[in-house]
C-alpha cells in the first residue's frame, strides 16, 4: 500500500492540492494534524481530504477552534487565526474534527501529532525528548507533526540513545531493527526554511519512505489570507517557509 503521509495542513488549500497532484498515485491519506488553523481555507481542506480514505488524528488547532484548548496558550497571531477558523468553519468541518482521535496505531505505525507520550502539544526538537518518547510508543516507526520540520529519529533496540538522520534523496528504508519517529514537515506553513509544501509517501511493503516538497502557488493562498483578514506576519512568513 502507498500512504501519503501530510500534517499541519493548516488551511492551505493550494498547498494540499499541489501535494495530491505531485504525489501520484497512492492509496490513503494518513493525516497527523492541524488540518485547520492559519490558513484561509479550513473546510475546502476538510471535504478535500475525506475524498480519499484516509486516517486522521487531532492536533492542538483543531482542539482549540472547538474549545478543548486554552486559547491563552496560543500566541497572538495564532489565536487570531484561530479565531476567524472558529467562525468560518462549517458544520461538517465541525463534525469531523470533533471525533478525531489523538493517536492512532495502524501495524507497524502509530500516528501523534505533538508526540506520542503528550500527543496534542509535545514538540519534538530535540534528541532527548525524542530518545524518551521511544518509550512511549509500541511500534517500529511513530509519525508525528506539530513543528513544521521534517526529522527522523532513529533508534536501535541495543544501542543507546537515539540520532538524527538527514533527510535522504532517495527512499529511506524502515526495515528493521531500527525504530524510528518520523515528521514529514508540513504541507501548509513549512518552517524549515523551504517554502515548498512539504510530505512523505510510504510504502507499507517495500516499507520506504520517501521525503518530498512541492512547489505551490504561495501568493494564491496570500492573497486569500489577506481577503479574510488574517494576520499579516502569518501571511508574509509563508513566503519565506518560516
Ligand atoms: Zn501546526
Amino acid at each position: 500500500m502507498r500512504v501519503l503521509v501530510v500534517s499541519d495542513i493548516h488551511a492551505n488549500i493550494v498547498a494540499f492540492e499541489a501535494v495530491l497532484e505531485d504525489a501520484g498515485p497512492f492509496d490513503m491519506i494518513w493525516s497527523l494534524g492541524d488540518i485547520v488553523g492559519y490558513g484561509p481555507e479550513p473546510n475546502a481542506c476538510i471535504s478535500r481530504l475525506l475524498e480519499y480514505p484516509q486516517l486522521s488524528i487531532a492536533g492542538n488547532h483543531d482542539w482549540a477552534v472547538l474549545g478543548r484548548l486554552n486559547l491563552d496558550e496560543f500566541n497572538s497571531d495564532a489565536r487570531l487565526a484561530n479565531l476567524w477558523t472558529r467562525e468560518n468553519l462549517s458544520p461538517c468541518s465541525r463534525d469531523f474534527l470533533e471525533v478525531l482521535p489523538e493517536t492512532y496505531l495502524w501495524g507497524d505505525f502509530t500516528l501523534a501529532h505533538g508526540s506520542p507520550r503528550h500527543p496534542i502539544w509535545e514538540y519534538l526538537f530535540y534528541i532527548t525528548m525524542a530518545e524518551v518518547n521511544f518509550r512511549h510508543f509500541e511500534s517500529q516507526v511513530c509519525f508525528v507533526g506539530h513543528t513544521h520540520v521534517p526529522v527522523i529519529f532513529q533508534k536501535f533496540p541495543e544501542g543507546e540513545g537515539c540520532q538524527v538522520l538527514a533527510i535522504p534523496d532517495e527512499p529511506l528504508s524502515l526495515a528493521g531493527p531500527a525504530r524510528y519517529i518520523i515528521n514529514p514537515g508540513s504541507v501548509g506553513q513549512p518552517r524549515d526554511g523551504d517554502p515548498r509544501a512539504a510530505y512523505a509517501v510510504l510504502d507499507t511493503e517495500a516499507m520506504t519512505l520517501s521525503f518530498q516538497r512541492a512547489p505551490y502557488d504561495i501568493e494564491r493562498t496570500q492573497k486569500a489570507m489577506r481577503r479574510a483578514g488574517l494576520p499579516p506576519r502569518l501571511i508574509a512568513r509563508l513566503s519565506y517557509g518560516w
